[in-house]
Parts: C-alpha cells; structure tokens; sequence
C-alpha cells in the first residue's frame, strides 16, 4: 500500500527564486486528496549530482517519488538520466516516442532538432506517459531501493503539461494501485481580526492528534485555518462536520466564511437575505469598498452607493458634514466619521451606513494623528457608533486594510455581534 510521496521540483529557475514552484503545492494538494501523505518537496537546480541526491533522499523516505521539470531537449534537462543513473538502469530509444515527436514538429510545418531525440531515451522499464501538450513525455519506474518496492514518476514542469499527466495518467493509476479506501479531507475556515498566534491558542486542543490537524495561512489580514482528517470517505467526512462544528463554535464571529469565500461576498449574502440597503460615505479608501462591494454580482439589490468625499468641501457638501465638525475636531475624526455616516444615511437613503476617514500616509501625519489613524462610523436605526484605530504599512496596505474592518462591521453588525474596538494583535 502506498502511503507517502517525496516531491522532487528541479530547475534553475526555482532555486534562483525566478519562478515559484506552483508545481509542488499542485501536486501535494492532489496527492492529499486521495490520502497520500506528501513527507518532502525537495527542490534543486539542474546539476546532476544534486537531482541525484534529491532522489536518493526521496527513495529513502517514501514509496512514491514524483518529480516535475528537466525532461526538456536541452543539455540543462538531466532527469532522465540521473534517474537512469540512480535506479541503475541504462536508457532506451523508444521509436515510438522519437515518430511522436518528429510528427509534433511535422505539424508545425517545422524539422525537428536532433537533440530533441534526446527525448525518446527513457530508463529500461519505464512506462511512457503520452504527453499531447508537449514534446516531453513523462515516465513511470517501478524499482527495488533497499529491498523495497518504489515508484518514480518523470512529469514535465511546463505546468499545464505536468497537471494534464498527473490528472490523466498519474492519479488515476495511483488510486487503482494503492488498494486503501482512505482519503485527507480538508475544510478552509476564514477569520479577521485576530492574530495569527491568538488563533492558535484559541483553537487549541479542538482536534485530538489522532483525528486530524489544524494549520494557519496568514495572508494578513486574513488567516485561513484548515482543518484536515483522514478517514474511509464517509468517517472523512463525519470528522470533517463534527470538528468544524467546533472550530466554528470556538471562532465564534472571528471567523466570516468556509472555502474561497471573500468577505465582500459573506456581507453580501447577509445584506441581500435581510433585505437591508446599504450607502457607503468613503474618504481614505477613494471607493474601495463600494469597488469590493460591487465586485459581488447581484449587489445592485442591496448597494445604494457610495459617496467618495475626499476634500473637506465635498465631506460638507455631498454628506452635509458641519464645517464646524471639521474644524474643531479635523476631517480625520471619529466626529466626522459619526457625520459622515449619518449623512451618507440620509442622503441615500439606507438604513445602514457606513463611513471612513483616515490618514493613509506616507505623509500627512502628526504627533496627534500618525499615519494609519482611520476613524469608522456606522449609523443604523441602533444610532450611530464610531471607532479609530491605528493602522500601520504602506498607503495601499492601509487603504486595504480599512476596507476590510469597514465590511467586517457590516457583516458584525448584521450577526448582531459586537463590533470589535480594537483590531487584536499584528
Ligand atoms: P522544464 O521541463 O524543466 O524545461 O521546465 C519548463 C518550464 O516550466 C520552466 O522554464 C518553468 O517556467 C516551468 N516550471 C518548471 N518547473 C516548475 C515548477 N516546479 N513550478 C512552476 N513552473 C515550473
Ligand atoms: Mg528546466
């Protein structure tokens, strides 16, 4: 039965940080989701004593090798042969692979380079993988390491070539041979406006080592949690609802949605199901959050508009914001906030508004009110509440970032939860 894979990426280019290995992660996902458990990824240049060295370690470790790239025509492509090397095989041409080559450049109305015949020279024993989106193909090895039985798969690293062969040859052929029922099931929890390490703590000890793991991805703001279990398919997913009910009950209203679901869309859903209108009154984010809004089809149900009142005049004028307001308390308050939602109420005639006005830097500043000051206001038929916080980053994170905690209010206060006073931790 085969249980566990090494994923060998090889290429200058990822070592060299010139492309991100998209192939790896791909694969790893694709192999959790018929229950192999990925031990390595182990990424190294074109030089054969190091692709060597990654497949001895990876044969070491796992049952299964999967190694993308190197595979190409050119001198810099070892695979082949390092594999040929490392399982003690010689290489064979394969006519075959060389006719199917000659006709891809026939159709091209091209002669084929001889080096491209490098291509058809595979390790005895391989099975060839048929590649119909590329000259490479890749293979398959079966080999004896130490005694025990292996497998070695050669895919492409171009990645629409590599993910074609995994899904149509690969998996496929793992899934039948692996002979166990077993599968990882996974589920993606949403949270903001908690730290990535408050998160941990407060999720700790929901899930017992033996059922399944929890782990974090910070794309800050956000940080998603997966949750992930292993099990026949329907003890998958029991332990997948079971456990998520919990996560999800701990998590309380930090957590927004479940999968890909952007917090536009979660606001969205709760607006249009309640019925509610909503107006936006924006200054520092210059329309960023009515854009988000906006981005979530359907949203002409419930979005009135936003009033973009970036100058003081355009705050008093277009939002009826007291001048006095302005000057006694400045453009960047929670007063003007209050006003501004109010105003943007009114005008446009929603129930809720919201409003914000910061300072997203880099200048502009002072003791009083530093770059990242951002003040909220939301006005209901509940009243009006404000808040300021001190945001921090770049003019851009900024303006981000504020809109995030705008539609995370909208979305509080449609739970009817506490809209947070403070943005917990970094
Ligand atoms: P190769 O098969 O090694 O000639 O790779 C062909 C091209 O595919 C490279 O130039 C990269 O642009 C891309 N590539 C190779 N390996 C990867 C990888 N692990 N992830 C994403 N792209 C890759
Ligand atoms: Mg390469």
């Amino acid at each position: 039965m085969m249980e566990r894979a090494v994923i060998v990426s090889i290429g200058d280019e990822l070592t060299t940080g010139r492309t991100v290995d998209t192939n790896a992660s791909l694969i790893a996902d694709q192999l959790m989701g018929i229950g192999v458990e990925v031990v390595a990824v182990l990424t190294v240049g074109d030089f054969p004593e190091r692709i060597a060295w990654a497949f001895r370690e990876a044969l070491e470790r796992a049952d299964m090798v999967i190694s993308t790239g190197g595979l190409g025509p050119t001198a810099d492509d070892l695979t082949t042969e390092t594999i040929a090397e490392v399982a003690g095989r010689l290489l064979v041409f394969h006519e075959e692979v060389a006719d199917a080559i000659r006709q891809r450049f026939a159709a091209m109305g091209r002669q084929m380079p001889e080096n491209n015949l490098r291509q058809a020279r595979l390790p005895e024993g391989a099975v060839i993988l048929p590649n119909a989106l590329g000259t490479a193909p890749g293979f398959r090895l079966e080999i004896s390491w130490n005694g025990q039985r292996r497998y070695l798969f050669a895919l492409p690293g171009v990645p629409r070539e590599m993910q074609a062969l995994l899904r149509e040859q690969v998996l496929p052929w793992l899934q039948q041979s692996r002979g166990s029922e077993e599968v990882y099931a996974s589920r993606v929890f949403q949270t903001f406006g908690i730290s990535e390490s408050a998160l941990d703590e407060m999720v700790a000890g929901i899930v017992p080592a033996e059922a399944g793991r929890l782990s974090f991805r910070a794309a800050f703001p956000m940080i998603s949690v997966r949750l992930t279990v292993r099990g026949q398919p329907a003890e998958a997913s029991r332990l997948l609802d079971e456990y998520g009910q919990r996560l999800r009950e701990r998590l309380g209203a930090f957590c927004y949605g479940e999968g890909e679901v952007t917090m536009e869309e979660v606001v969205a859903d709760l607006f249009r199901s309640r019925g509610w209108q909503l107006a936006l009154a924006e200054s520092c984010t210059g329309g960023l959050i009515g854009h988000r809004i906006t981005n979530v089809p359907g949203s002409s149900k419930f979005f009135r508009g936003s009033v973009v009142a970036y100058s003081n005049e355009a705050k008093e004028e277009l939002l009826g914001v007291r001048s006095e307001t302005l000057r006694l308390h400045g453009a960047v308050s929670v007063e003007t906030a209050a006003e501004m939602a109010a105003g943007a109420r009114d005008r446009l005639a929603a129930p809720v508004a919201l409003a914000v006005t910061g300072i997203a830097g880099p200048e502009g500043g002072t003791p009083d009110k530093p770059v990242g000051t951002v003040c909220f206001g939301l006005a209901t038929p509940d009243g009006v509440v404000t808040h300021r916080y001190s945001l921090w980053g770049s003019r851009e994170w900024i303006k981000t970032l504020a809109s995030q905690i705008g539609l995370d209010w909208l979305r509080r206060y449609a739970l009817g939860a506490d809209v947070p006073q403070i943005l917990a931790g970094r």
